[in-house]
């Protein structure tokens, strides 16, 4: 029997929960929109009002503005977006143990258990939908499939506020005309590399030589010829699964030996971004840090500190992991894998708005800002955007931070 899974996706998520708590501004054109510094903010949400003036998401706030003279710029509200959240995600374990989150706003939910009737599970979607609006005052989209990279694929087809159905007899027909961009995992980098090699569509990826696509792009080729088949049987996890989640590390071995303190910076704060990523996903911060170290005679060891506060941001924990292998390590042999964790987990709690202590408000506008580079990368790509820093290591600041043991939205290990 084939499996039944939702892929839940809240429509135009921030700018949908700020015209909920400002209802006035339903009628116009809106955007959610900021960054550190105002002059540079760029567009993280639209509403369907903003949508035929050409406003898009990752666009600069002026040029946003010179396309929509009446635009409504509102400024992020994570907090609030957090509790929406988890409301969401509430209501889809009402259906089912297995409520998988990816982002704030998206969620695959494994109904196989309680959808044995065909068209059971298109029904339930609908109900799903039904029930969020009601109860969130949220309209979602929710695709509905037997494998989890169709299921979010259907959940774009048809927005806002509607179910699309992709099964083992028309997803040919639904799917293989798509982009292949429009497919998990291809960035629009990955998407350019594909063009080069004649691939266009999700067909083209789909009836293209396996062998010559793990030739041409390694591992990952194999993977994309899995998804664009329909033959993706990654699990959907359990809702248990965020919950026990105790720490969030990631390690790598260096593309080159380390040698010194700055070559070890460039590492750490690259595996510090996404570690910090993954907590913000389920909402936690770290109260203590953990490093590990292997040197060239393959000695391992592992040293802790506690921060001096519980921190969701990349450079807070880079720089306390520096210190605590300046601390530890003599540096008589190089580096040849490192790694950080961030343990003790808490729920995140955004420090304090308005503050007398302009280094909280510093804290605020970096956290605010590291929430939008998630938001950037989930929809261009994780490289999409870099740190400085990270061009200054060569080969170092290339490392895909998360090819390590950071848990993949889709199973990739
Ligand atoms: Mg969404």
């Amino acid at each position: 029997m084939y499996r039944k899974i939702l892929h839940c996706d809240i429509n135009n998520f921030y700018a949908s929960v700020e015209v909920l708590h400002h209802p006035k501004l339903g009628a116009y054109p809106v955007a959610v929109g900021g960054s550190a510094e105002e002059r540079h903010g760029i567009i993280l949400a639209k509403n369907y009002i903003a949508k035929p003036f050409g406003i898009q998401v990752g666009m600069a706030l002026w040029q946003a503005k010179e396309r929509c003279k009446d635009l409504i710029i509102v400024p992020p509200d994570y907090p609030k977006y957090q509790k929406f959240s988890a409301l969401f995600r509430e209501i889809l374990s009402e259906y089912s143990d297995y409520v998988e989150p990816f982002g704030l706003d998206e969620s695959w939910v494994d109904v196989t258990d309680i959808c044995g009737k065909p068209d059971a599970a298109r029904l339930l979607a609908d109900e799903i939908r039904e029930r969020v609006k009601k109860e969130l005052g949220l309209t979602i989209s929710i695709g509905v499939s037997y494998n989890k990279i169709f299921a979010k694929l259907g959940s774009d087809i048809k927005k806002p506020d509607a179910t699309t159905v992709i099964s083992p007899t028309n997803f040919k027909k639904v799917v293989w005309g798509l982009s292949a961009s429009d497919l998990l995992g291809v960035g629009r980098s990955a998407g350019k590399r594909l063009a080069s090699s004649g691939i266009n569509t999700i067909g083209d990826i789909a009836n293209a030589d396996a062998a010559c696509l793990e030739h041409i792009f390694g591992k990952w080729g194999l993977h994309l010829y899995t998804y664009a088949n329909g033959l993706d049987t990654s699990p959907v996890k359990p809702s248990s699964y965020e919950r026990e989640i105790k720490s969030v590390g990631n390690s790598t071995t260096c593309p080159r030996d380390l040698e010194n303190s700055n070559d070890a910076h460039i590492v750490f704060y690259n595996l510090a971004e996404s570690v910090c990523e993954r907590m913000r996903e389920i909402g936690m911060m770290a109260k203590t840090v953990q490093i590990s170290l292997r040197d060239t005679d393959l000695r391992t060891f592992e040293r802790q500190a506690v921060l001096s506060k519980p921190s969701v941001v990349a450079a807070e924990l880079t720089d306390t992991a520096l210190l605590l292998l300046k601390k530890n390590y003599n540096w008589k042999l190089p580096l040849r894998s490192i790694g950080i964790r961030g343990m003790n987990l808490v729920p995140f709690e955004q420090t304090p708005q308005i503050s007398m202590f302009e280094d909280d408000n510093k804290r605020v506008r970096t956290e605010n800002l590291e929430f939008t580079i998630d938001g950037i990368r989930r929809r261009f790509g994780y490289l999409s955007v870099q740190r400085l820093l990270m061009y200054s290591g060569g080969k170092l600041g290339k490392l895909d931070a998360k090819s390590s043991n950071i848990i993949h939205p889709v199973g990739f290990s």
